[in-house]
């Protein structure tokens, strides 16, 4: 039979007639059906501007008690005619309705596939501009917030300007210098390389007798690098006595990921990173036949590094990373090394250790197989190989001539083919947060930004809504049916000790603290790469210098680094924190119904909130101490779960790339997103028992409910270049943002009963897996 229009469609199991559209609407073509829209959603937008006019304020003025939604009486539109009742037509109502309507596919059935319901038209309407390796709904808030920064870092230094934002400035102007970084051309590269000692691809009498690598961290050390290429070292709190900090020793990060460079010398990716290695030198200076030999055998020393490195799966067992070794019993497992002055070689002179000390060594393994590699490896493989490094650390502050081939290496791994504009670039620097316990700008930056842009009232709402959330996880934690009643009460325990820091400390109202906090660092307008070092050394600085210093866990100065698009779990002070930056837009708005803050933003704090239960953050117990306090058989459930989680997400596809998410890397973050997304639905259905039903959306026929759903699918529309994608499935611990939809949805019951799913259909599989 010919199949009509009609009888070929996804008709028979369409879930509920409110998803269909009319006939008349089927028939017009896409952009009529985009011109209509548009037109009703101008249309709605002028009435509500002429009611909001007409009405003196009083349908838009909220109460004092109301910040986050007008009370339902003050939205009855009485003045429209084109309304019905159960509409909400405020300009927060339309404006989100219109924002939904350009996300979304409603050709797409929700029981389908739901991300492509709700994100549909943002995966079609969406072009990933040329500096981007992708577009999510995360970026282009991030980019506002870049926007809201440059504002204020461009500036004028005025003179009696606190001297913490004097420095921001400086640093973005520094950037921002281009005439003069060009005119510099390689030269401050070729200046710094020699100062460390030398690569010696560009140095025709390099002597190998002038070399070792100990010596060669110590200047990096110095002079502002990074001291970790051969042998990551760190001042952290102890994991098991988390009010005390501790040396902790591991494997390096590598120049390309562990995941590429395993593959061997013949992967793209890998391919890309020894051309890079090549060109670069050769425009320092090299010899291209050495350069290329050269590169090569570090390339072989750095692969082998990478094999012997504990692969990220086997890093989430915090236990079996944590090896406490005092300095004589490292010196007599690993004697190639002097431990003793290597260490005290790196702290503050004033921070000083005795080979009793204590310390961590996260993969004892690595560094036996690393001492054997290095007394094996050739000084002038070793050499080439960190003063790379050096050099590819170094070339985001020079010239373009050398920027162009870091671009071209890039454009491998993340499909890029654009730098961002420089301006863009310069305010990251600025709000960059280095690598923890370090210090950086983001501090001033933050409180530069709170000054300006931060609304207060956003503050109440969400802790409103933490402590909503909290009390649903608590519920669920109360009727879970695999917990016994000892690890049930540790658990209750441990939420409701969780600290919680939103938007910023007040302490970023205080100039003097800012001020002591950067006391001794400097800035000029004029140095950029001297600017980075020196930022580089003031925080490694201050984070070796609290070797001796307790731990305050509610300390101003690690949570008060608000301007970013991103939340936290701490597992060490089990604490949860939601900086000033994500407390808008698509996450969050005061003048739109609860049941869009609550799918959006209340997700989120479910998600964090579950993350001290999830199965790294359930190693450490309320008071954040790596402490076992599970009863073996409801260990057994929980891990029996988490299995059905990692095989689940495992055997998910991304259909761009043909790979699989990999489920064991990825289960915190699922197991989080899964429990987030039960518990901030859960919050809100107490919340309307407590307050009643809330108004829908105009030109949208969904429920409360149903709107709930579309909101949290809305936080993870995105699109990746393909290359972006798959560095994100081989390298990432999110799944990516399809999958954070359809996975948590899927094995969410409301979730099909209030799109009428049937259990034959994709989004309501018959198997379902959850922790929380
Ligand atoms: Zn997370």
């Amino acid at each position: 039979m010919q199949p009509t229009s009609n009888s070929n469609g996804v008709a028979l199991n369409q879930p509920s007639k409110s998803f269909r559209n009319p006939p008349w609407w089927n028939r017009r073509t896409r952009l009529e059906r985009g011109l209509l829209v548009s037109a009703c959603v101008f249309f709605v937008t002028c009435a509500a501007l002429v009611v909001a006019l007409a009405s003196t304020n009083s349908a838009l003025r909220v109460g004092p008690n109301s910040e986050s939604m007008p009370s339902p009486e003050a939205l009855v539109d009485d003045g429209a005619e084109d309304t019905e009742p159960g509409i909400c037509n405020t300009k927060g109502c339309v404006r989100t309705a219109a924002a939904i309507i350009q996300n979304m596919d409603e050709e797409v059935d929700p029981c389908d596939n739901f991300y492509e319901f709700a994100c549909g038209g943002f995966v079609k309407n969406t072009i990933i501009p040329d500096d981007k390796t992708q577009m999510t709904t995360f970026g282009i808030l991030n980019d506002k917030l870049d926007e809201q920064v440059r504002i204020l870092v461009e500036e004028p230094v005025k003179p009696d300007e606190p001297k913490p934002f004097q420095l921001v400035k400086n640093l973005y102007q520094s950037c921002m210098n281009k005439s003069l970084i060009e005119s510099l051309g390689v030269k401050p590269m070729n200046e710094i390389l020699k100062k460390l000692g030398g690569w010696p691809l560009l140095e025709p009498n390099w002597d190998p007798t002038t070399f070792t690598w100990i010596e060669s961290v110590y200047r990096f050390r110095k002079l502002g690098y990074s001291n970790d290429y051969f042998i990551d070292f760190s001042v952290t709190t102890d994991v098991k006595n988390s009010t005390y900090r501790i040396i902790d020793i591991d494997q390096p990060a590598l120049g390309l990921s562990r995941e590429y460079l395993t593959k061997g010398l013949n992967e793209s990716e890998v391919k890309a990173y020894h051309k890079y290695q090549v060109e670069l030198a050769v425009l320092l200076g090299a010899d291209r036949t050495t350069a290329v030999k050269d590169m090569r055998d570090a390339l072989e020393f750095e692969t082998q590094l990478a094999n012997f490195s504990l692969p990220r799966e086997e890093r989430r067992n915090v236990t079996k990373l944590y090896n406490p070794m005092t300095i004589s019993e490292l010196q007599e497992k690993f004697p190639s090394i002097p431990w003793l002055e290597y260490i005290n070689r790196l702290l503050p002179e004033k921070v000083q250790i005795a080979s009793d000390e204590t310390i961590i060594v996260t993969v004892p393994e690595y560094i036996t197989k690393f001492q054997q590699l290095i007394s094996q490896t050739d000084k002038r493989v070793q050499a080439n190989y960190v003063m790379w490094r050096a050099a590819a650390s170094s070339v985001s502050y020079m010239s373009e001539s050398v920027r162009k081939l870091q671009l071209d290496y890039t454009n491998t791994l993340t499909g890029k083919g654009e730098r961002e504009p420089r301006w863009r670039e310069c305010t990251s620097v600025a709000t960059a947060r280095s690598k923890s316990g370090r210090i950086s700008l983001a501090n001033a930056v933050g409180a530069l930004y709170v000054r300006r842009y931060f609304k207060d009232e956003a503050r109440a709402s969400a802790m409103e809504m933490v402590t909503d959330i909290r009390k649903s996880f608590l519920d669920i934690l109360k009727e879970i049916e695999w917990m016994d009643s000892l690890t049930r009460g540790r658990a209750i325990e441990k939420a409701n000790s969780m600290e919680t820091h939103i938007g910023y400390p007040k302490e970023l109202m205080e100039d003097s603290k800012l001020i002591e906090l950067y006391d001794g660092l400097e800035m000029s307008n004029n140095d950029y790469l001297g600017n980075v070092l020196n930022l580089t050394t003031f925080g490694t600085d201050y984070a070796y210098r609290k070797l001796r210093e307790r731990v305050n866990k509610t300390d101003w100065i690690s949570h008060g680094r608000p301007a970013v698009i991103n939340a936290f779990y701490a597992p060490l002070e089990n604490s949860i924190q939601f900086p000033a930056g994500i407390l808008q837009g698509v996450f969050f708005d005061s003048e739109r119904p609860r049941y869009m803050n609550y799918g959006a933003i209340g997700w989120i704090i479910g998600h964090e909130i579950s993350h001290g239960f999830d199965d790294q953050g359930r190693q450490f117990d309320a008071d954040g101490n790596l402490y076992d306090w599970w009863e073996p058989t409801t260990k057994n459930a929980y891990l029996r779960r988490t299995q059905c989680i990692i095989y689940q997400y495992g055997n998910m596809t991304a259909k761009e790339v043909n790979l699989k998410l990999n489920g064991i890397n990825t289960q915190g973050e699922n197991i989080a997103d899964i429990g987030g997304i039960k518990e901030a639905y859960r919050a809100y259905q107490s919340w309307v028992q407590r307050n009643g039903q809330e108004q829908k959306l105009p030109g949208l026929k969904y429920s409360s409910n149903q709107l709930f759903w579309i909101s949290a699918a809305n936080v993870w529309c995105n699109k990746y270049r393909p290359e972006s994608l798959k560095l994100r499935i081989l390298t990432g611990v999110h799944s990516p943002g399809e999958f954070r939809v359809r996975g948590p949805f899927s094995n969410m019951e409301p979730f099909s009963k209030d799109f009428n799913c049937p259990n034959t259909k994709p989004m309501n599989p018959k198997e379902k897996c959850s922790v929380w």
